[in-house]
């Protein structure tokens, strides 16, 4: 195990280009943490910086955005870059909710679109040591 941050990448279609190429322009910044990402939008990732240390997980409608959440609830994640389409409908739209409602349950930093992915990077909570918990402080039925 590492004690590298974790850091989750999720690009919607209509977003994957702009992912691959924040990715690509933030390469050096980004190589300081143990990045996972859903399938398409990892392998798109690796293809264009295959240096990176970078987890393929399963495609989003197929569970990855399902897998990314487990992590969160299991304390194994430190933030959370989703460039979400707010223009088209999604089959999986309820792994998707489901995802950004428990990073919102665990405060786990979160940028939905590129702007704030950009600021995030440069935030010292998020590159700074793990400081998040696996215990939410409000009370979460069991
Ligand atoms: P994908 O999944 O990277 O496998 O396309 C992203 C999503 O739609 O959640």
């Amino acid at each position: 195990m590492t004690d590298r941050p974790v850091l989750a990448l999720v690009a919607h279609d209509a977003k994957k280009d702009a992912m691959v190429a924040f990715v690509r322009r933030n390469a050096e910044k980004l190589s300081v943490f143990r990045l996972v990402a859903t399938g398409t939008t990892g392998g798109r990732i690796l293809d264009a910086c295959p240096e990176l240390n970078l987890m393929q997980l399963k495609s989003g409608p197929l569970g990855g955005d399902q897998q990314i959440g487990a992590m969160i609830a299991e304390g194994r994640l430190d933030g959370l870059f989703f460039f979400a389409d707010p223009l088209s409908p999604m089959p999986h739209d309820v792994d998707v909710k489901a995802l950004m409602r428990l990073a919102l349950v665990y405060d786990i930093p979160m940028a939905l679109n590129l702007s704030t992915a950009e600021i995030l990077l440069r935030s010292a909570r998020l590159t700074g040591l793990r400081t998040t918990s696996a215990t939410p402080e409000i009370s979460v039925p069991r």
